[in-house]
C-alpha cells in the first residue's frame, strides 16, 4: 500500500472505531434492557438532560467533562471511555493486519459485535440473539465473498461449533444435572464457528476453557468463588475471538476445507 495512504487510513480506522465504540456503549447498556438502540436519543441517567452534540465526542467529552454530567455533575462511568479507546485500536489493528479487503470488513464487523456480546454477558450472562444470529448470517455471507473463510469450512463451522456447546450441556445435565453452558454459548460458538471455520472455531474454544479455568483458579484463590460460580464464558469466547484474528498463529495454516 502507498507510504501515505496507510497511515491516513489508520487514522480513519481509528476515528470509525471510536464512533462505533460509542454506539457499542448504548447497544451494551440498551439490549438487555430491552429498550431500542436508536431512540431515544442518549441522556444523563440521573438527571435526564439530552447529551449534546458536543459532548458527545468518543473518548475527548468524557476526559474535556472529567468524567462528569454537564447538567448535574452525576459521575459517567470510566467504562464509556474505555470501550470507545479499545474498539478504536482493536479496529485499527484488524485494518493493518488484513488490508482493504472483504476479510477484513467481516473481522472488523465481527470484532464489534464481539466487543458488545462479551461485555452484555460479563454483565448481565446473557448473549442476546439479536446479535448472535446477525453474526451467523456475517460468517456466511463473507464465506460466499470471499472472506475469511470458504462456504464449506463456514458451514462446517457452524455445525461443529453449534454442536459442541451442546454436547457439552446435555452430558453436564445428564452428570451433574444442572447446565454448563447456556443456548447463547451454542449460538456464538455457532457464529464464531461460520466466521473463523472449523479449526478457528476449536482453537476459541479451547483457548476459552482454559481463560476460563484460569479465571475460575484464580477467584477461589481470593476467595471469591467456590468451583460453582458461574463465569461468563462468553466473554472468554469474545477476548479469544479477537485473539485469534488479530495474532498469526500456524494454526490458522493447518487445516484448510
Ligand atoms: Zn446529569
Amino acid at each position: 500500500m502507498d507510504v501515505w495512504l496507510q497511515p491516513l487510513m489508520l487514522i480513519y480506522a481509528v476515528c470509525v472505531g471510536a464512533v462505533v465504540g460509542s454506539f457499542l456503549n448504548v447497544v451494551i447498556y440498551r439490549v438487555p434492557r430491552g429498550e431500542s438502540v436508536v431512540k431515544p436519543r442518549s441522556h444523563c441517567p440521573n438527571c435526564g438532560h439530552l447529551i449534546r452534540w458536543y459532548d458527545n465526542i468518543p473518548v475527548l467529552s468524557w476526559l474535556i467533562l472529567r468524567g462528569r454530567c454537564r447538567d448535574c455533575g452525576a459521575p459517567i462511568s470510566v467504562r464509556y471511555p474505555v470501550v470507545e479507546l479499545v474498539t478504536a485500536i482493536l479496529t485499527a489493528l484488524i485494518v493493518s493486519r488484513y488490508g482493504l479487503s472483504v476479510a477484513m470488513g467481516e473481522a472488523v464487523v465481527f470484532v464489534w459485535m464481539s466487543i458488545a456480546l462479551g461485555l452484555i454477558d460479563l454483565e448481565h450472562q446473557i448473549l442476546p440473539d439479536v446479535i448472535t444470529y446477525p453474526a451467523v448470517v456475517l460468517g456466511i455471507a463473507g464465506s460466499l465473498a470471499g472472506g475469511l473463510t470458504t462456504p464449506l469450512e463456514a458451514g462446517l463451522g457452524i455445525v461443529v461449533g453449534g454442536g459442541i456447546p451442546i454436547a457439552v450441556i446435555v452430558l453436564y445435565k445428564a452428570v451433574r444435572g444442572i447446565e454448563g453452558m447456556g443456548f447463547g454459548d451454542v449460538k456464538y460458538l455457532a457464529a464464531i464457528g461460520a466466521v473463523l471455520g472449523v479449526m478457528g472455531c476449536l482453537w476459541v474454544l479451547i483457548v476459552a476453557a482454559i481463560l476460563g479455568a484460569l479465571v475460575g483458579v484464580g477467584l477461589m484463590i481470593a476467595g471469591r468463588g467456590d468451583g460453582r460460580t458461574a463465569l461468563p464464558f462468553g466473554t472468554f469466547l469474545a477476548v479469544a475471538s479477537i485473539v485469534y484474528l488479530l495474532v498469526p498463529l500456524p494454526w490458522h495454516q493447518l487445516f484448510r476445507f
